[in-house]
């Protein structure tokens, strides 16, 4: 048995890096399956965080080189960047974890919202951009953008903010705020409601895409109202990537069958 308890050899071992709600329905999926192991590892950000099945660790790696190590120290055979797609840093470092140790790598990877018929949306590359932009195009504004970048907005005193997000905001803020804690999904009703209770005018969003936060995209599209969108950063070159859970699913299915390190 190696340090980690595992029996050498025995089976496969997935280090899914997550924080997203595809990481934790493939963690799930895996831990249902003969001859895979499952270890979810969590960045630290939510206090209470929904564990998935299988193995979980929380923290960094300290960088890629940190990963590269936890790899070859569990005995990793394959590797699936899980994480949100604005966790830009962690993705970078995935890749170059993978080219140091030599595991195949997959990128599980939503794809991003699209603007219907109708839609008013704004695009812009960074908070730093949604912010030099928001003035103009509203003044109660619903922020999802989370709460780690909410200092960005700290200095428009003029604009009052809803910001929702899953624990209480450290740091700078902006001087007119309000805080709703939740966790989505969110349903298409709660997002009707709760932009007609606080008379928004503007929804700033990143473009994060999946199901789980879109409803507020269609009810402000009902409403009318424009939507101020955050490009996705970059990603590593040279990554697969999967679209679903299900994708990835069979991806490492069909790998898994190759002989692994
Ligand atoms: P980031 O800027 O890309 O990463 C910063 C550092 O946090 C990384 O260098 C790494 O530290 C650590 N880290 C990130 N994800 C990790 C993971 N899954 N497991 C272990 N360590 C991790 O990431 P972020 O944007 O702060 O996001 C942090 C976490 O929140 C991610 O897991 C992401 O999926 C989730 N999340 C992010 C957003 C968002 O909008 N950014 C939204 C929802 C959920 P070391 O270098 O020390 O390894």
């Amino acid at each position: 048995m190696s340090a980690d308890g595992a029996a050498p050899g025995a089976g496969r071992h997935v280090l899914v890096l997550g924080g997203t709600t595809e990481a934790r329905r493939l963690a799930e999926a895996l831990a249902g399956e003969a001859d895979w192991r499952v270890t979810t590892s969590l960045a630290g950000r939510v206090a209470a965080p929904v564990l998935p099945p299988g193995d979980t660790r929380i923290g960094g790696f300290g960088g890629a080189a940190g990963l590269a190590a936890w790899i070859a120290a569990h005995r990793v055979t394959h590797l699936v960047d899980a994480t949100h797609p604005f966790a830009e840093r962690m993705s970078f470092n995935a890749a170059e974890a993978a080219r140091l140790s030599g595991v195949p790598l997959l990128a599980l990877r939503r794809p991003g919202w699209e603007p219907a018929a109708g839609d008013a949306w704004t695009f812009t590359d960074s908070l730093a951009g949604a912010a030099a932009l928001l003035p103009g195009l509203g003044r109660r504004v619903f922020l999802t953008t989370g709460r780690m970048g909410l200092h960005t907005f700290a200095g428009l005193d003029d604009t009052w903010f809803l910001v929702r997000s899953v624990d209480p905001p450290d740091g700078p803020v902006p001087a007119r705020l309000e805080v709703l804690l939740a966790r989505g999904p969110f349903t298409l009703e709660d997002e009707r409601e709760l932009l007609a209770r606080h008379r928004i005018d503007l929804l700033v969003t990143k473009d994060s895409g999946g199901s789980a936060t879109a409803p507020k995209l269609a009810a402000a599209r009902e409403a009318g109202l424009p939507v101020l969108v955050v490009r996705r950063p970059p990603v590593p070159e040279g990554v697969p990537e999967a679209s679903s859970v299900a994708a990835a699913l069979e991806r490492l299915r069909r790998d898994g069958r190759a002989p692994s390190r």
